[in-house]
């Protein structure tokens, strides 16, 4: 069985065809630019990388070329798009109308439209995606799974906001949570690598990448995550500020004469560890900058160090039992000096790390905690796309 997986952004689209029976990728690619000038698709198969660059107005035009790569004679790995036999969409936000993957009918689109409000940048794309290969391959199943479904466990003291009560039960104002395809993905291997099963096992989930997120997992479930109504709660990340006091948002535009809009751009694309540091989001530039004697760059580090560390010292005991803390994305996966400035101090709850084996690039997926350590600590790679087709293939063989 061959499955599509298809990751609409407001300007991109990223895609991997899965061949089910063994989960290989086929192949894999990204459009850039779309409706900008200077739009490409590019496109590896295994070793092999091919970029050709046309223009590219919107979505429909970018799961057209997508397709037209699948195909190319040249560059293509499938004969024919009717060898495609479904298609997994990653969607953002599916509020509290889905607690699980759905296939996709018009019903289920047009909830993913009510929900755009809560995620304007993110949905409407998603959307797009979905009305083109519908277009493109009619008759095929789609299926949407959603960031936020996994978390949709999480009991109500979790993830209700100390507002008016009515302001969730009329407007849908609470946490929700992202990044739970991931999260799930982590779930599901940790049980597999620490021989739990999944209905038993707790453990922490440090998703650190440009957007971060830190789940607590109980019993296999989600039970309290950072993120929030929106992505841009939580901890401090690349732009995002993560939280802060609400106040702030007053005083910005009570007292600094800021637009809303101008709120928005400050706290979602100019803040975080780029704010603080006024160098860089990348955490490869922060790390070379510090050890260069930055100063600035170093405190943005630590700021995300400890509010990460205070995150997870707080999970800790709203789980009360942690079977690990696993790391994953860009930076839990390539960063052991950030693993490392993160679990300094973690003896406390019983999490002890092995420096040097932290320190070790290879394998990526091993057990970085001392074998003395109550609670293990691991570096395990997300893989979303995978568990997009997995969840795909489940539901258009159902
Ligand atoms: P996204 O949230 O967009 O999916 P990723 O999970 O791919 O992002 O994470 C991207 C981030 O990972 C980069 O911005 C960079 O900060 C970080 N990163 C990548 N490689 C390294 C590395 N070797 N050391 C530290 N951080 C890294």
């Amino acid at each position: 069985m061959k499955i599509l997986v298809l990751n609409c952004g407001s300007s991109s689209l990223k895609y991997q065809l899965f061949d089910m029976d063994h989960e290989d990728v086929l192949a894999k690619g990204l459009v850039e630019r779309i409706g900008i000038e200077g739009s490409r698709l590019k496109q590896e198969v295994g070793e092999s990388e091919w970029e050709t660059q046309t223009e590219i107005p919107d979505h429909k035009k970018a799961v057209a070329l997508v397709f037209a790569a699948l195909t190319d004679a040249e560059h293509g790995v499938i004969a024919d798009m009717d060898e495609i036999d479904a298609i997994g969409h990653r969607v953002v936000h599916g509020g509290e109308a889905f607690t699980e993957s759905t296939l996709i009918d018009t019903k289920v689109m047009a909830a993913i439209e009510k929900y755009a409000v809560f995620s304007p940048l993110h949905n409407p794309a998603n959307l797009q995606g979905i009305v083109a290969a519908r277009e493109a391959l009619p008759g095929k199943p789609n299926v949407a799974v959603f960031d936020t479904a996994f978390h949709q466990t999480m009991p109500e003291r979790n993830f209700l906001y100390a507002l008016p009560y009515e302001y969730y039960k009329e407007h849908g104002i609470r946490r929700y949570g992202f990044h739970g395809t991931s999260h799930n993905f982590i779930a599901h291997r940790a049980a597999e690598l620490l021989g739990k099963p999944l209905e038993e096992l707790n453990i922490i989930s440090c998703h650190l990448g440009n957007g971060s997120s830190v789940t607590a997992i109980k019993n296999g479930k989600s039970y309290l995550t950072s993120m929030g109504q929106t992505p841009l709660a939580g901890v401090p990340m690349g732009t995002r500020t993560g939280d802060i006091d609400p106040a702030v948002v007053l005083f910005l535009i009570q007292n600094l004469g800021m637009s809303a809009e101008e709120v928005d751009t400050l706290l979602n694309k100019k803040s975080g560890v780029y704010g603080i540091s006024g160098k860089s989001s990348d955490f490869r530039d922060l790390d070379e900058a510090a050890q260069a004697g930055d100063a600035r760059s170093q405190l943005a580090l630590d700021v995300f160090y400890s509010r990460v560390r205070e995150t997870i010292g707080a999970y800790a005991v709203e789980l009360g039992r942690v079977d690990a803390i696993t790391f994953t994305g860009g930076i839990g996966e390539n960063g052991p000096e950030n693993r490392e400035g993160i679990c300094e101090g973690l003896e406390i709850i019983g999490a002890k790390l092995d420096k040097e084996i932290n320190n070790q690039r290879k394998p990526k997926e091993k057990k970085i905690s001392t074998e003395d350590s109550k609670v293990a600590i691991w570096v395990i790679p997300t893989n979303e796309e995978l568990m997009i087709a997995r969840d795909t293939k489940r539901l258009a063989e159902a």
